[in-house]
């Protein structure tokens, strides 16, 4: 590997994952030919960025920069990339690479490409070592992995987009969600909130299930038709067999078997929430009514864009709370304590 020349930005970065995350400076390679640089605007802040931070999935290298919803202005353009101009506003998600040549990548789901680069927590196979997140000023990017962020919408708000947006995106389009049907959001955090927008968006009857009684008008006017305080077995019993679809955003191990007891004859159960702990799924549940339990991870690039038109389109951004940079660590907290409404954003020119 020849090491390119690199150029050094102010990041927030971990060492452990028992500390908290503080300043850092960290090396950016110079733009190759088909690499654009990137300044930061803004990144969100999503509950995976705590796992990987605190080595709750168990394959973080440290230092460790999180940080996966970017926002921001393209800086330079390398020699051979043509699609972004200085000055454009630009985003970047969870993928920052892949290999381009196998049938994942040719079929525009570069998430599950074997030599897949995210954004944070790959092998760096410019710099060595891990691959660091957006809790920084600047970010060099493989111009095919950045994103056109629609003109009218609020860049700030947009940064969402691009994890908690995709990721709920993607398997409601995947598996037809639409008029007629009713559907389930669990959790009402980042991905959930975006999961009831994009629900409530394609026609669905939409019922948001919580642990939260405190966000039940918030979630009517994101566009819940129904609320089921998930605690409560009354509720839970009175929805038994109706659901076609249910899209489980919960970041902690939780009583799956509840959720599948709600399906009809051949409803899907479609986890995205990433505990590192395993769940435990009993079997009748899934065999009684033929029902279905699977899983979604973000989104490939062609997707990424379409949802981001989308977005745009029908004026669809995420509710943020914006945070400095030094704020990550509480926020963090308050994310634990399922305490956020319903992203929060950091404004990179915090990061002095
Ligand atoms: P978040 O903002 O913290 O929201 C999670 C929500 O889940 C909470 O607001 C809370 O909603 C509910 N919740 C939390 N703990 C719970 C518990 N013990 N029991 C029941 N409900 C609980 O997190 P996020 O950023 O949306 O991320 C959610 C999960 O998705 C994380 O595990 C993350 O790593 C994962 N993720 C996966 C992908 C993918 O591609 N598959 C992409 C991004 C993120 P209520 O207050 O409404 O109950
Ligand atoms: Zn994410």
């Amino acid at each position: 590997m020849s090491t390119p020349r690199c150029i050094s930005v102010k990041a927030y970065a971990t060492s452990s994952a028992s500390s908290p995350l503080a300043t850092a400076t960290i090396s950016r390679r110079e733009p190759g030919p088909r690499d654009v640089r990137i300044e930061i605007l803004f990144c969100g802040v999503c509950h995976s960025d705590l796992h990987f931070a605190r080595n709750e999935w168990g394959f973080t290298q440290y230092p460790a920069v999180p940080g996966h919803e970017i926002v921001g202005r393209v800086k330079a353009v390398g020699r051979d990339a043509g699609k972004f101009n200085v000055g454009d506003l630009v985003g970047v998600g969870c993928l920052v690479d892949s290999c381009g040549n196998c049938p994942d990548c040719r079929a525009g789901l570069e998430q599950f490409c074997p030599e897949t680069v995210m954004t944070y927590g790959s092998s760096d196979k410019h710099l060595g070592g891990g691959t660091l997140g957006g809790y920084s000023q600047g970010i060099v990017v493989a111009e095919d992995f950045v994103l056109r962020i629609p003109a009218n919408l609020n860049p700030a708000a947009a940064a969402p987009l691009l994890c908690a947006g995709i990721t709920t995106y993607s398997p409601l389009r995947r598996w037809k969600v639409g008029p007629g049907q009713k559907v389930g959001i669990v959790g009402l955090g980042g991905l959930g909130h975006m999961g009831l927008k994009f629900a409530h968006a394609f026609g669905a009857h939409v019922v948001l299930f919580t642990t939260s009684p405190g966000k039940a008008a918030d979630a009517t006017r994101l566009g819940a038709d129904e609320i089921v305080i998930s605690k409560d077995a009354t509720q839970m019993a009175a929805q038994a067999g109706s659901f076609d679809f249910i899209l489980d955003t919960v970041a902690a191990v939780h009583d799956l078997n509840a959720y599948l007891g709600l399906l009809r004859r051949d409803g899907n159960l479609v986890l995205v929430g990433a505990p590192g702990e395993p769940f435990s799924v009993a079997a009748f549940p899934l065999i009684m009514r033929r029902r279905s339990f699977s899983g979604s991870l973000i989104g490939g690039l062609p997707e990424t864009q379409e949802m981001l038109d989308f977005c745009g389109q029908h004026n669809i951004t995420s509710e943020v709370e914006m945070i400095r940079m030094d704020q990550v660590n509480e926020a963090y907290e308050r994310m634990l304590k399922s305490d956020v409404r319903y992203r929060f954003v950091i404004d990179m020119a915090s990061l002095k």
